[in-house]
This record gives structure tokens, C-alpha cells and sequence, in this order.
């Protein structure tokens, strides 16, 4: 790295923390860092949701106030404006899941919509994020074929209004100078969902970039997917957004896997998942020219790895062309240590009724206590921030 940057310094990383939100926070790593005690409190959250037991406000007080940014878009607005005040940028994300129905997934693209108008007036570096789960059956896009077969009349239809759903999101994002983030899901309805944010960034990805895909490199076929889209890009005179993660449905995609008999889409190890994230990163800065990245990663190798390779292919303009961004509540050492270097810098801001976010608390808590070192990592520099602030 040419510029010397501390991506550890717990005074900025937690500066926009309140005492008390810095203890609650403490309280609750210290509690996942055991990964039995987080089965235990899993159930006993199920159990408070199932029989509307009268303890939501333990929950609010507690986790959801460290993972969630509000229960509605208002409160959202206000940590918006917290982290606004610190360089860091939002990516709102509502975290409620509905249920299969087309009511449901109607009232998803509405609030995605509205989500869109009402970060647009908020700032100007503003994004949302997108799952197309909400805007279709997954069973359904798992049995689109996209390529070599002629579907069905009512198959067309219903991929008629799937597709129009999704446009009206980025025609408005078009309009609002928002960027969008289609998050990626399971391995069985990425190839719908590539074809359908390809035909997106084609025709809104003239001279800018507003849409994003997300290409989880625990896949095995990412590397050659991200270079294909490349030169199609390239061909066709458009630019792309590349979100990277590494991935988060290792174990169901493996177990998927094994049910159906096939070879495991997801790499067999750690290392290769690494190489590959880092491998897509290398790649993607290295053609900057046509691709616009996100780094969505709490690891901090790979962030300094970016960080080189912005200085390496001199890209000066990196604050409109590579961003980096972590969930609400984890790895606050990067975001805000990165935002006060002058980097594009996010968090994923997730809001909604506590009810409704529960599925989406446990998820990070589990995934959090089941990645090693770092529940301890972050554990280890909001105690360090503690006894600096002597409190
Ligand atoms: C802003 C943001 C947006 C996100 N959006 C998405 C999204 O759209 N879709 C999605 O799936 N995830 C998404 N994620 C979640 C992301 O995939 C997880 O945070 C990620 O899995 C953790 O990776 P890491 O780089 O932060 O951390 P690390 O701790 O460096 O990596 C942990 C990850 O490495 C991989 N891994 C670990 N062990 C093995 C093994 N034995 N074999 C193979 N691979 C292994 C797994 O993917 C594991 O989750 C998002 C995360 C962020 C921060």
C-alpha cells in the first residue's frame, strides 16, 4: 500500500458509537462468540416470535439494535445520517421476508420502489440493495431454462412480468441516480437472474454504472462468468457493476449437492475460495475501464489487497469506480478506517418490524459465530475501544 492506512484504529471505527450502544455491542460478541450458547438463543428467539411472548423489546434493546438500522424508514434514515456524517454511505436493504404469493411479491417491489425515491433524496452517493427472491418464486426461475429451449406460453408470461417487475426497478433507480445491488442467492436461479441483470446493465450502464450483480466467489465458475461478461460488455459498448462477495449458502449449496448426486458448485476449501475472491478482484480493478466494483468482504486481506491494486493501476478516480462495503453492525474497522481515508466506502443498512428481521438476526449471528476468528476479531477491538474511552 502506498498510503499508510491503519485499518485498525478502534477510535474512528466506533467514534460514531454512543457509550452505551459501545457496550450493548460488546455485550452482544460476547454472547456469539460461543456458538452453542447462539443455537440456544436461536430457539429461544423462535420461541418469543412463535407464541408473541412479550419480550420484543429485549430484542430491539439487544441484537436488533447492533445488526438493524431501525423498524422503519425513518429510524433507517437516522443511522443513514449518523453514518452519513462519519463519509460512510448507505445501501438500504428492507430485511423482511414475505411469503410466495404474487400479493407479496407486489408489495416487495413497492418498497424496494419507495426505497429507491427515498434514498435518492437523502444523498447523492446513495444505493439499495435487491434480492429477486422477493420478486418471483424461486421454485419457478429454478425451472427456467435460459438457454436452447422454447418455454411455454404461461412460462413466458410469467417471465414477462418478472422482467418488467425488475425494470421498473432500475428505470426508477434511471431516473433517481440510485445505484442498485442484486444480491446473488442460490447457485439453481443464478443463470436466470445473470441473464436477466445482463440485459439490465446493457441498457442502463451507458457511460455510468448504476446496476450491480453479485458473483459469490465460493462458485467455482465465477472467474470464467466475470470474463465472459467482460467481453460481451466490451463488445456491446456498456459498462458493468461487480459486487464480490465470497458467499453465503455454503452449506445448503453443499447439501443440495449431495442430495441431487452432482459435484459440489462451491469450492472444497477455504484457500480456493480466497484465491478466486482475490483473483476476481485482481481482475476486475484491472479493467476499470469497463467495471465498477464493490468489494463487499469483511476480510481485511482482501481489502488490502484492493487497496494496492487501486495504486497499482493508478486508478485515481477509485471513489467513483471501486467501493467497499460491510453489513450493519460487523467489521466497523474497515468501513469507517477506509471512509476516513477518502475511499468509497458502505454499509449495508438492513431495517424492518423486529418480527420480520429475526430470520435475518439469527442468520448473522450463526454466520458470524461459524466464521473463524471473527466474532473474536471484532470482540477483541470494541474491548480495545472500551478501555480507551475508560468507560
Ligand atoms: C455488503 C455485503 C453484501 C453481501 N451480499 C451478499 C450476497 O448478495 N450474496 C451472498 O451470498 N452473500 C452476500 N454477502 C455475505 C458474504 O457472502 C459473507 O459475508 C461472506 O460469506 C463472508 O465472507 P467475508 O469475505 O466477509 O469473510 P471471510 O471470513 O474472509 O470468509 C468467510 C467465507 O469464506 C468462504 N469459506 C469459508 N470456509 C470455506 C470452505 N471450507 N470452503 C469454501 N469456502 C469457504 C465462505 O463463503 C465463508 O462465508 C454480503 C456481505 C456483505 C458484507
Amino acid at each position: 500500500m502506498k498510503k499508510n492506512i491503519d485499518l485498525n484504529n478502534v477510535e474512528i471505527a466506533f467514534e460514531y458509537k454512543s457509550d452505551a450502544d459501545l457496550k450493548n455491542t460488546l455485550m452482544i460478541y460476547r454472547l456469539i462468540q460461543k456458538p452453542r450458547l447462539v443455537k440456544y438463543l436461536t430457539k429461544i428467539a423462535n420461541l418469543i416470535l412463535q407464541y408473541k411472548l412479550p419480550l420484543k423489546f429485549l430484542l430491539k434493546k439487544t441484537v436488533f439494535n447492533v445488526f438493524c438500522a431501525g423498524q422503519n424508514r425513518q429510524e433507517a434514515a437516522r443511522t443513514m445520517s449518523n453514518l452519513k456524517k462519519h463519509g460512510v454511505n448507505t445501501v438500504l436493504d428492507y430485511v423482511a421476508e414475505g411469503d410466495n404469493s404474487d400479493e407479496s411479491f407486489r408489495i416487495n417491489l413497492d418498497t424496494i420502489l419507495t426505497n429507491i425515491r427515498f434514498v435518492g433524496e437523502q444523498s447523492n452517493d446513495s444505493f439499495v440493495g435487491v434480492k429477486l427472491s422477493g420478486l418471483e418464486d424461486v421454485e419457478f426461475i429454478k425451472k427456467v431454462e435460459v438457454t436452447n429451449v422454447t418455454p411455454d406460453i404461461k412460462t413466458k408470461e410469467r417471465m414477462h412480468v418478472f422482467l418488467n417487475r425488475v425494470d421498473q426497478i432500475c428505470s426508477l433507480a434511471n431516473q433517481q441516480h440510485v445505484k442498485v445491488y442484486f444480491d446473488a442467492e442460490e447457485r439453481s436461479t443464478q443463470d436466470v437472474y445473470d441473464f436477466v441483470i445482463e440485459s439490465m446493465m446493457a441498457k442502463y450502464n451507458k457511460g455510468k454504472v448504476l446496476i450491480y450483480t453479485t458473483l459469490q466467489m465460493y462458485l467455482k465458475d465465477r472467474i470464467s462468468y466475470l470474463e465472459y461478461t467482460i467481453e460481451e460488455a466490451k463488445k456491446h459498448g456498456y459498462l458493468i457493476g461487480m459486487k464480490l462477495v465470497r458467499g453465503a449458502y455454503m452449506e445448503k449449496e453443499r447439501d443440495y449437492a449431495l442430495q441431487a448426486k452432482k459435484e459440489s458448485p462451491v469450492f472444497d476449501n477455504r484457500e480456493d475460495t480466497d484465491n478466486s475472491f482475490n483473483k476476481a478482484v485482481a481482475i476486475c480493478l484491472k479493467e476499470h475501464a469497463v467495471v465498477h466494483t464493490c468489494l463487499a468482504t469483511h476480510n481485511q486481506k482482501s481489502v488490502e489487497l484492493a487497496l494496492e491494486l487501486i495504486d497499482k493501476y493508478a486508478i485515481t478516480d477509485h471513489f467513483n469506480k471501486v467501493f467497499f462495503s460491510q453489513l450493519f453492525g460487523m467489521s466497523d474497522n474497515l468501513t469507517f478506517n477506509l471512509a476516513k481515508n477518502h475511499y468509497n466506502s458502505s454499509k449495508y443498512v438492513p431495517y424492518g418490524e423486529v418480527e420480520k428481521a429475526i430470520p435475518y438476526l439469527l442468520r448473522r449471528a450463526e454466520e458470524n459465530s461459524s466464521i473463524e476468528g471473527q466474532v473474536s476479531r471484532e470482540y477483541e477491538l470494541l474491548r480495545q475501544e472500551k478501555s480507551r474511552r475508560k468507560i
